[in-house]
């Protein structure tokens, strides 16, 4: 078995280990907030924690961190779900934040009790404009040193919907001089109006992020907190809520933190790609050129080449970009061993073999897929007329060109030799039709000495009487920049690529004709595809999941 060095998080669970954690006390989490369809980003979060739990034999919660209704929807829940499983991951226990809205909510009464929170009837500007600066000490509110009878009956009048939004929050009382900006009395908890997607309007008063995280680790019993670096400042004041409450015979989560993932080309933001669904850039959340996991499913990426894809690009203490390339080419590599092969020509030239019998057809014989020696083959029909790619024929050309030019040969893949002899332009120039004839006795696999001559190129085509069409989406990246929104002075829909769908109409061979939604092939020469879940009975789409090569490589 191939020997994996560690990364630095399964190096501080390793001294964890040494120093008196059990095995048991394992447990991890991935903690996404129902306000979005998951991204590539968090597959990296996904493939971590969820990898932890099959290293250590450790359970993984899904847990839900729904505390702000204004965003969230059960629509999210439901695809998050659909995302994580289809990765091919599975959780140990569904939870939701929402499900401790009363424990937290007995826990805040205890602070209160405790002399550690207060109800502050400040507006939210007053509060921010006595924060102070990183380098100056805030000020105390005025409110700071209510009794705790009266914070008790305010607290208690916020839950049953005696005030306005706004009115009140509830404080920690920790320390407005904290070097730390977020240990100056953070808001714990704020009056919202709106029903929830679980609770309904069981709660008015929803608990901030920091107050709810890692009590809902300790309620779980998580013992390694994992989250981006961005939540570095707060673990200080994930740590001093833990001190408030932790009963030592539990065991204390810690939090713990590694880079966000960036991708080139792209945008990893829910918020970000919301923009993108909402002004119509793209058809929705799973539109095959978003970079989320219900985009790049439909788009005929695999589970495997996303896990492969976070694998090798592990965690990291510092953020950086990673190129979609490296994305691509982990489709490529999983691709190459699971699709089969066939023809289809994207980019029609006719051609006619003038020595071909009219009204003959034959059926060659054809491989599957030559990585896969189980796939077997099929047969392919050959006639007197068929389609080229335009790309692959040109009246003349210089000797590095290894498709078919005049008077020169090439191979017909899985069939004959021909040769090109003549062509027919329209009024403007422009070729419509090669005339061509064939060595009978060169067909592949037929064992003649014609059959193992060798030349340089080989193509692919269809036959014309025998193909269908089909509509086949050709994709290109969605922002013309590496790091739209990584510009000060530009959005980054200023750099949306107005070029990034074209749709074609190809000509397939007929083996493909009863695909299904979601089935992927390699079109030989051009790339892989899978059929789009806009297909429908009467008319088959092809989606370009990624081309053969790099083409964007230098
Ligand atoms: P977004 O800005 O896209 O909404 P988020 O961090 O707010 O991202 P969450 O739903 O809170 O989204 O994320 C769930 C988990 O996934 C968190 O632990 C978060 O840190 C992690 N995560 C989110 N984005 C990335 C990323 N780009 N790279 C690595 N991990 C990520
Ligand atoms: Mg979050
Ligand atoms: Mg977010």
């Amino acid at each position: 078995e191939e020997v994996k060095s560690l990364n630095f998080i399964e190096h501080i669970i390793e001294e964890d280990l040494e120093e008196g954690y059990t095995k048991n006390d394992l447990r991890f989490r991935f903690p996404p907030e129902p306000n979005g369809y998951l991204h590539i980003g968090h597959a990296s979060s996904i493939c971590l924690n969820f990898g932890l739990g099959l290293r250590y034999n450790a359970p993984v919660n899904l847990r839900f961190d729904d505390t702000n209704p204004t965003k969230e929807e059960q629509e999210f829940v439901d695809a998050i779900k659909e995302d994580v499983s289809w990765l091919g991951y599975k959780w140990d226990t569904e939870c939701y934040a929402s499900d401790y809205f009363q424990q937290l909510y007995d826990w805040a009464i205890q602070l209160i009790k405790q002399g550690k929170a207060y109800v502050d009837s400040q507006s939210s500007e007053e509060i921010a404009s006595q924060k102070g600066t990183p380098t100056e000490p805030g000020s105390e509110s005025p409110f700071r040193n209510r009794s705790v009878e009266e914070n008790l009956k305010l607290f208690e009048g916020m839950k049953n919907a005696e005030f306005e939004e706004g009115a009140h929050v509830l404080r920690a009382k920790i320390d407005m001089s904290s070097p730390n900006m977020l240990m100056r009395d953070p808001v714990m908890y704020r009056v919202l109006h709106k029903a929830h997607h679980r609770t309904n309007t069981d709660w008015c008063i929803y608990p901030m992020y920091d107050w709810t995280h890692g009590e809902s680790d300790y309620i779980e019993q998580v013992s390694h907190s994992l989250c981006t670096l961005e939540f570095l400042p707060h673990r200080e004041l994930y740590d001093w809520f833990l001190d408030q409450l932790v009963d030592s015979e539990k065991l204390r989560p810690k939090q713990r933190e590694f880079a966000r993932r960036n991708l080139s080309h792209t945008v990893v933001s829910k918020r970000k790609l919301l923009q993108l669904v909402q002004t119509g850039v793209v058809s929705g959340w799973d539109d095959p050129r978003m970079p989320t996991i219900s985009g790049l499913r439909r788009r005929g990426y695999t589970p495997e080449a996303i896990r492969n894809f976070a694998d090798t690009i592990g965690i990291a203490k510092r953020e950086n970009v990673v190129d979609v390339s490296l994305l691509e080419f982990h489709a490529r590599e999983h691709l190459n061993k699971i699709a089969p092969r066939v023809m289809a020509v994207l980019n029609p030239l006719k051609l006619v073999i003038t020595n071909y019998e009219e009204g003959k057809e034959e059926w060659l014989e054809a491989e599957n897929n030559p990585e896969d020696e189980s796939a077997g083959s099929r047969q392919v029909p050959f006639s007197r007329e068929l389609y080229i790619e335009k790309e692959d024929f040109r009246e003349e050309a210089n000797r590095k060109f290894f498709r078919l030019k005049l008077g020169g040969e090439v191979r017909l893949k899985n069939g004959y030799i021909i040769k090109a002899e003549s062509c027919t332009k329209d009024s403007e120039g422009n070729i419509t039709e090669v005339q061509c004839t064939y060595d009978p006795k060169s067909k592949s696999g037929s064992g003649t000495e014609e059959s193992l001559r060798k030349v340089k190129g080989t193509l692919h085509w269809v036959s014309i009487p025998h193909a269908f069409a089909a509509e086949v989406r050709v994709y290109d990246r969605l922002f013309t920049d590496p790091t739209p929104d990584g510009h000060k002075d530009k959005d980054f829909m200023d750099f949306v690529n107005p070029d990034s769908l074209t749709k074609v109409t190809g000509y397939m061979e007929p083996s493909i004709k009863e695909a299904k939604i979601g089935d992927r092939f390699q079109f030989q020469r051009l790339g892989y595809f899978n059929v789009d879940t806009d297909s429908s009975e009467e008319k088959i789409i092809f989606n370009r999941t990624v081309t053969l090569r790099d083409t964007w490589a230098k």
